[in-house]
């Protein structure tokens, strides 16, 4: 295998909502930055869950940047209310072109897709270098910073910097979606009818049990619709097989689905939560729902706490109208390893804490304050 070194300020492993957003902003404060993903596309969970909404965004900085790029791909979409909440809704082929856009706009950013971390040297709480395997090459990073942005965690692992890892069966469910085409609307009630329909199967036991969360949203082209499964942690479990099995019930109960097919599911299952970081603070649930405020706040947080249980399905506590919550700079630094950072789904948070900061609209703010912070670092070592 051919092995090829690359020296950098910053290492951005995974390039998710949250990645791309910390090596943009790590890049425009002038250091070196390089990006490693291992899908050939940028987006992570939100375009492999098929996402319609973006969650908790901040018309601030990066995020509106990213809102105004969104916009001007699909000009009808517009800030909405869902409840009591503000959504942005997209398409997943409009965030990859706005967040490659983002990536190519950078001079001193250089991305490698299909490109997967797998090793890592340390000495003495420094991370040195890092291995990266990428067809028939072995890509030997050494970077003065890491950033984690992988969602599940993979270099607070390698490095081992003290983590929080929920136990799978308190684990928040996981999720996948199926995309279908060909549906008949006759009214806007499917959002209502499909899951009540799926919940009475899994009930009667003609589908499985598991099903009994799974929800419904239109696509934006006529006859296209988005179910949204989530799920608990079931040992083999085949995405394909349960999909199909799902599908055939719906076309037998809902007239609706009768002439529907299935244009496309997620490759895999995404996770809520992964590995996360132990940071020199770590975020709780109690600071979400008083709407705390720190010293050293980097971002501003209104999501609920929507947690998705697995025997109860989805339990949401709000925060008081009109409040919001400050995330400080000290959930996204290592306690013990001192030049690894953490983003999005990986920062020090509880599971209850991260069942609101993980939404898209923070994860791309949490993403821009780590690049900031981990750029600065990277200035303080020669
Ligand atoms: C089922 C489900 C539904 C959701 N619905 C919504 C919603 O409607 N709206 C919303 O705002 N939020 C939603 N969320 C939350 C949100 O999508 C995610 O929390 C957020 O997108 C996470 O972004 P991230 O950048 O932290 O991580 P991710 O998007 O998970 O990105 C991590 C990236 O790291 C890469 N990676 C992992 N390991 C390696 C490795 N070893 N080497 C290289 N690359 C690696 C992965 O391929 C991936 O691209 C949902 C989450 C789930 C699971």
């Amino acid at each position: 295998m051919i092995s090829k070194t690359i020296v950098c300020d910053v290492l951005v492993v995974g390039s998710g909502v949250s990645g791309v957003c910390a090596a943009v902003s790590a890049s425009r404060k002038g250091t070196e930055v390089v990006l490693v993903e291992k899908n050939d596309f940028p987006g992570g969970t939100a375009i492999i869950a098929m996402h319609r909404y973006i969650c908790g965004l901040h018309l601030k900085g990066v995020g509106l940047e990213v809102s105004r790029a969104l916009n001007k791909l699909e000009p009808e979409n517009k800030i909405i209310f869902m409840g009591k909440l503000k959504v942005l809704p997209f398409q997943t082929k409009h965030l990859e072109i706005v967040l490659r856009n983002l990536i190519k706009a950078q001079k001193k950013l250089k991305v490698f897709y299909n490109t997967t971390l797998f090793s890592l040297n340390k000495e003495k709480g420094l991370i040195l270098s890092v291995r990266a395997r990428r067809a028939g090459m072995i890509l030997n990073i050494q970077p003065k910073v890491v950033i984690d942005a992988s969602g599940e965690g993979v270099v607070i692992k390698l490095s081992r910097a003290d983590y929080q890892l929920t136990p799978l069966r308190e684990r928040q469910m996981q999720g996948f979606s199926v995309r279908l085409k060909g549906i008949e609307v006759k009214d806007q009630l499917l959002s209502i009818k499909v899951p009540y329909s799926l919940r009475k199967a899994a009930k009667s036991k003609e589908i499985l049990k598991c099903f009994r969360f799974t929800t419904f949203v239109f696509g934006s082209a006529k006859g296209e619709g988005f179910c949204k499964f989530n799920i608990p942690y079931i040992r083999g479990f085949s995405i394909n097989k349960n999909a199909a099995i799902v599908h055939n019930y719906l076309r037998k109960a809902l007239p609706e689905f009768k002439n529907s097919y299935i244009a496309e599911t997620s490759p895999c299952l995404v996770e809520r939560e992964g590995m996360r970081l132990v940071g020199e603070y770590i975020l709780t649930r109690k600071d979400i729902l008083a709407s705390r405020k720190f010293y050293d706040a980097v971002v501003r947080g209104d999501w609920p706490i929507e947690f998705w249980h697995q025997k109860n399905g989805q339990q949401v506590e709000y925060l008081k109208p009109g409040r919001f919550y400050e995330i400080p700079l000290r959930v996204l630094h290592s306690k013990n390893i001192k030049n690894l950072f953490a983003t999005g789904r990986c920062i020090s948070a509880t599971s209850e804490a991260i069942a609101s900061s993980r939404v898209m609209g923070t994860c791309i703010a949490l993403g821009e304050a780590a690049g900031t912070a981990a750029s600065k670092y990277a200035r303080t070592i020669s």
